[in-house]
């Protein structure tokens, strides 16, 4: 054996003894631990005792860290996809652990004791809302559109007709062309990236027509030399010819999103489906506002068919799911009248006033006095995020962070590091925490856990 030689390796007992108690369940350390020691005996490279045991620390911490917990969301994007999209206002929490606690009528007609239709009064309440003779959910938007494209191609008609405009990704490599694909369906591109007109749609729609699909273009907007027929047009278009249109609208405002400071004016499920549109999909913890979903909404005979394909089944949601939606829709229903008992909670982040968010600032700020580090009030601009609304910028303010003895980043890494964790942000030479998208009940916890980040010294 060399100097580099496996007689440093600890044996997992005393590597375990070493690392002392954990609140990983022992099981999943012990396989922590045999996977590192392994990795380190096949390397065969030179490691003393002390730095196999970090090396089992950081393993160890890394595990820990990946485990589903709150953070504090100092980032200003409101809809932030990993962060985990939409928050949950205490309406919906309520509901969410009274149903999983009990049993429940999910499959049951309490009217007649027998089994009854699955989530009826949320697909009534959401078709309102929606402005649709009928409505129902699947697991996510993208499950929504794999749905409506396997039921409406087939081997006979298996084309999509699609704008070379509306060929986009959205975050995490999600392709519409590989959906499309995924769905069974050939792509007939028509258009060009900027230009596509009516004359493009009216030359590709043919007997191999399964639908004509519009995706509207969430999460980024062109200007300048760009055309495309209005929905309307093709929407008669597509009726004449007896073609289903389905619009993909991704963000799913139902709310009128030009009444928020700052933002623009989202197409609604009713603005579309009013415009001749046959189904529309989009998502549920988007600017809906609730829990992950993917909602479609139009025609009654044509939703009553997706809920029939056998794929449905395969992409329904769970019963907590539909709680959380159920009680998110009512919340919008509910909305501005003398039944409104909550507000869903993107909006009312949204709605925030900037005076408010400086009371809070100011006071943070106080708080930290005394710190190694210099505390004060900006002025930043919250985004929605979540691939919508691209140009909207909400205004905003932020605390704004210089910390005197360590860097930026090692301030950011410590913040992250820590219970809970503060995800921030930095610019202008300062870490900045935005206020829009940290509840005010965090206010406490956010000052404790930089308080920690900053007095703590670096090991
Ligand atoms: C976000 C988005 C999707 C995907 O929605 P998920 O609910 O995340 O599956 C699909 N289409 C558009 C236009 C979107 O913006």
């Amino acid at each position: 054996m060399t100097p580099n030689s496996l007689s440093n390796i600890p044996s997992v007992d005393q590597a375990l003894r070493e690392l002392g108690p954990s609140d990983v369940p022992r099981p999943a350390v012990v396989a922590l631990v045999r996977r590192e020691l392994a990795a380190i005996r096949e390397a065969r490279e030179s490691m003393d005792h002390d730095s196999i045991l970090a090396r089992l620390r950081a393993a160890l911490q890394q595990l820990r860290q990946s485990r589903i917990q709150p953070v504090i969301n100092g980032t200003g994007i409101l809809i932030h996809t990993n962060l985990g999209r939409s928050p949950l206002g205490p309406e919906v929490v309520e509901t969410l652990s009274t149903i999983a606690a009990n049993y429940n009528n999910l499959e049951y007609d309490l009217a007649t004791g027998e089994r009854g239709g699955r989530a009826a009064y949320l697909e009534h309440n959401l078709a309102v809302l929606c402005g649709a003779p009928a409505a129902t959910v699947v697991n996510n938007c993208a499950a929504a559109l794999l749905l409506i494209l396997r039921h409406f191609t087939t081997t006979q008609r298996p084309e999509v007709v699609i704008s070379r405009g509306e060929l986009i990704q959205i975050g995490g490599g999600f392709r519409i062309p590989d959906v499309l694909e995924a769905g069974g369906a050939t792509l007939r591109e028509i258009g060009t990236t900027n230009k596509t007109s009516l004359d493009d749609y009216t030359a590709a729609i043919c007997e191999r027509t399964a639908l004509v699909l519009k995706v509207h273009r969430s999460n980024f907007y062109m200007d300048g030399f760009v055309e495309s027929p209005k929905t309307e047009h093709i929407s008669e278009l597509a009726r004449r010819r007896g073609i289903p249109f389905v619009e993909d609208l991704g963000s799913g405002a139902t709310m009128r999103t030009e009444e928020i400071t700052g933002v623009e004016h989202e197409p609604t499920p009713a603005d579309v489906l009013g415009q001749g549109v046959d189904l529309v999909c989009f998502s549920g913890d988007k600017l809906l506002g609730g829990p992950q979903a993917g909602i479609i909404a139009g025609s009654a005979p044509l939703v009553a068919a997706l809920k029939k394909n056998p794929l449905f089944r395969a992409l329904r949601c769970d019963k907590l799911i539909l709680a959380g939606l159920q009680t998110t829709v009512d919340l919008h229903l509910n909305a501005g009248s003398d039944k409104a008992d909550g507000e869903v909670a993107i909006i009312g982040m949204m709605r925030a006033p900037v005076d408010t968010l400086r009371q809070r600032a100011t006071a943070l700020a106080a708080q930290l006095a005394g710190l190694p580090l210099h505390a004060t009030v900006g002025q930043a601009d919250s985004q929605i995020g979540g691939g919508t609304l691209p140009r909207s910028a909400i205004p905003s303010v932020t605390l704004d962070l210089i910390p005197t003895g360590l860097s930026l980043d090692a301030f950011a890494s410590k913040l992250r590091a820590g219970s809970p964790p503060v995800v921030a942000y930095i610019s202008e030479g300062r870490l900045r925490i935005d206020l829009r998208t940290v509840f005010p009940r965090q206010d406490a916890e956010l000052a404790i856990a930089i308080k920690a980040g900053a007095e703590e010294r670096t090991t």
